[in-house]
């Protein structure tokens, strides 16, 4: 890859400002002060620094965001802020975008990345990649919910959905409980409890496929994803 494209690509200016860094000296490559914009450079290989400090280059960025609530999951808004908006610009030069989408009010796992490889894998409904969420109940949640479920309801489209692994945590006029679903509908869990008359109050995703939320996280932060996470979805 050409320098100047390299270290525009990272955001360190437009090609016309990179090729002035490069013909102040700014820039070296192993050790070797570089001037001309074309030279090529193995990003993964050799070092290259910008005024002594190394620069990182990758061609796949992984993050993993606790979403929090009255924010899109997309990467351009009209009205409302997005996740993308909450990454640093280090982050954002990348262009990640959400791996499929959680409400504006929903909370939790949202995997941000630039590999659109991965997130169609992913997202494609013949993997029936896993995802579990938390939610509060507005009422009693019963064991014959969590039959329905086992079983597939009918929402209100008239789409019966796959199984879905329904676990009451905790059961009253408001309850608790975790659910397992291996298909992405719109507003899909929402849409499954109001097939047996209940409503959704609140809404978090923990896991996706072997990927979980990282508690520590609070709500609108991010992490990069470690190289054990990203290998395993791989
Ligand atoms: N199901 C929903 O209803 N909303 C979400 O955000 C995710 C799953």
């Amino acid at each position: 890859m050409r320098i100047d494209k390299m270290l525009a690509n990272l955001g360190f200016g437009s090609r016309k400002e990179v090729k002035k860094l490069l013909k102040d000296g700014a820039v070296k490559v192993n050790d070797r002060v570089i001037k001309d914009a074309k030279e090529h450079v193995e990003p993964e290989k050799d070092t290259v620094t910008l005024h002594g400090e190394a620069v990182e280059y990758k061609e796949f960025i992984y993050l993993m965001m606790n979403k929090p609530p009255g924010v899109i999951s997309a990467t351009e808004d009209n009205h409302d802020q997005t996740v993308i908006d909450l990454l640093e610009m280090e982050d954002a030069v990348y262009s990640p975008f959400p791996v499929g989408r959680l409400d504006k009010d929903t909370e939790g796992l949202l995997l941000i990345t630039n590999d659109g490889q991965l997130s169609h894998r992913l997202l494609s409904p013949k993997k029936h990649v896993p995802k579990t969420y938390f939610a509060v109940i507005d009422q009693e949640v019963t064991d014959e919910d969590v039959e329905a479920f086992r079983q597939g309801v009918v929402l209100d489209d008239g789409y019966e959905t796959k199984p879905g692994e329904l676990k009451i945590l905790k059961s009253g006029p408001r309850s608790d409980i975790e659910l397992t679903i291996t298909e992405g509908k719109f507003h899909q869990v929402k849409r499954m409890f109001e097939a047996v008359g209940k409503k959704v109050v609140y809404l978090k995703r923990l896991s996706m496929g072997p990927l979980e939320l990282d508690e520590s996280l609070e709500l609108g932060e991010y992490r990069e994803l470690t190289d054990e996470e990203i290998q395993s979805l791989m």
